[in-house]
């Protein structure tokens, strides 16, 4: 059975960190990090520096990142990174090994810093964190405006396995819709600048349910795309969001015919992916089996439940097993840049400022949520293991409402969405928010 027919809509909110960063709130107690690091694994990290930089604010982003960088603010923004790094790795201790599992760039686009910061950049995650970027998988964010050959040729020297670009569409009209200016020529030329790097894993992302886009200029596009043999495919539905440049042109958020079309288009791309030999990784996601796609996907994708996560950079997020903190978060301009002009002035990073405690609730639904959401589903036998329970004792109510939808089924020890859950991820995902976390990004006033 469809959502429709349960009145349910498809495109409430992409949950890909839990808890969301909007119901983290200031933290009375300024923990310091030492403390909290205290008694947390540490061997098999996940490292990720934020940079908060494009050279064009794409209408339907709500990331944090400003457009340019006047003056010298990417070089005060890079010394206060190393700042923070020098202060963080001091605070993870050396009574026990620190060793980092995984490394990512994103951002913002990594790639606006110029070839000689980007090796600056390396030598933060290296010389201060003691990341092996050479040894394990580093994953960077692109676009085609600042994928310039210099750039790439530092990335895949420095020991970068995979690159992701937002494409988002290959027709220039779709592109100057979605309020990113773009030609396709340009388009092609980075992909074929990425593609001489030799870095193992190209990943593309593109976005569904723009304005004019029709089921034929949608496979255009993904034809065009896996032209390129990509590793990795991201099929993005688009969001209309508050204070961004779409959501104050247009606001129609409420749109039946819109999550029609976007239900319709996610069933081609989806169809057309597997049909083209791509497994389903997710509801965005598609892997080419064979293909080198083993490097993590970035911090909001990362992989394993259970390790704990360092984020360096105004924008990025950082996981002990009791605390997920942060620094302030806003979606508007202003209230952007006064954030990065804060983080390139602080002297002291030796504290969480901004974060939200994971109790033992909060850390089986984060379990919960971020297996049920991949298309392998949650591993009951692993569950237990770690929580003591099974999901169905733990969230009976919620569970049950999705089998009864027909969404939910239990295999081989396996929990996992059908087509139709895995198609409805962005609904069924709020769904599973804990009334707490609920109420504080209600609660939430957007900046
Ligand atoms: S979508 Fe990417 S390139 Fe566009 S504004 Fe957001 S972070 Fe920057």
């Amino acid at each position: 059975m469809n959502g429709a027919a349960h009145g349910i809509r498809p495109y409430l909110s992409y949950v890909y960190a839990y808890p969301h960063k909007t119901s983290y709130r200031p933290l009375p107690d300024r923990p310091a990090l030492r403390e909290l690091w205290t008694g947390e694994g540490r061997d098999a990290l996940s490292l990720y520096l934020h940079i908060p930089f494009c050279e064009v604010r794409c209408g339907f982003c709500n990331l944090f990142t400003r457009i340019g960088a006047p003056g010298e603010l990417t070089t005060r923004y890079l010394d206060a990174l190393e700042r923070q790094a020098v202060a963080v790795r001091d605070a993870l201790g050396d009574e026990d090994p620190v060793r980092f599992a995984a490394a990512a760039f994103g951002g913002g686009t990594p790639t606006f810093l110029t070839a000689g910061e980007l090796e600056r950049l390396c030598d933060i995650a290296e010389k201060r964190m003691g990341a092996d970027l050479r040894a394990v998988p580093l994953s960077v964010e692109t676009s085609p405006a600042t994928a310039t050959a210099d750039r790439l040729a530092v990335l895949a020297e420095r020991g970068t396995t995979r690159l992701s670009i937002g494409v988002q569409s290959f027709v220039d009209e779709e592109a100057r819709a979605a309020v990113r200016p773009q030609r396709r020529a340009d388009v092609e030329a980075a992909l074929g600048r990425i593609r001489e790097t030799g870095v193992p894993v190209l990943n593309i992302d593109l976005i569904y349910g723009i304005d004019g886009q029709t089921e034929a200029t949608w496979r255009h596009s993904l034809d065009a795309a896996l032209a390129w043999h990509p590793e990795e495919l991201y099929l993005y539905p688009l969001y209309v969001r508050p204070l961004t440049g779409l959501g104050r042109q247009d606001d129609a958020g409420g749109d039946a015919a819109w999550d029609e079309q976007r239900l319709r288009l996610y069933r081609q791309g989806r169809d057309h992916l597997l049909s083209h030999g791509y497994e389903q990784v997710s509801m965005r996601m598609f892997r080419r089996p064979g293909g080198q796609g083993t490097a993590p996907r970035g911090p909001d994708d990362h992989a394993c439940q259970t390790d704990g996560m360092i984020g360096l950079g105004c924008g990025a997020r950082s996981y002990t097993s009791g605390l997920h903190y942060s620094f302030d978060y806003a979606v508007d301009m202003r209230r952007i840049r006064t954030i990065i002009d804060d983080y390139t002035e602080t002297a002291d990073f030796t504290r969480a400022e901004v974060g939200r405690r994971i109790d033992g609730g909060e850390a089986r639904r984060r379990h919960l949520l971020q297996s049920l959401l991949q298309a392998q589903g949650l591993e009951v036998a692993a569950y237990r293991d770690r929580f003591g329970g099974t999901p169905a004792e733990d969230f009976p109510d919620e569970l049950a409402a999705f089998a009864g939808r027909g969404w939910l089924e239990e295999s081989g020890g396996l929990l996992r969405l059908t087509p139709e859950g895995l198609a409805y991820s962005d609904a069924l995902g709020p769904e599973l928010f804990s009334p707490a976390v609920r109420d504080a990004m209600a609660a939430y006033e957007p900046k």
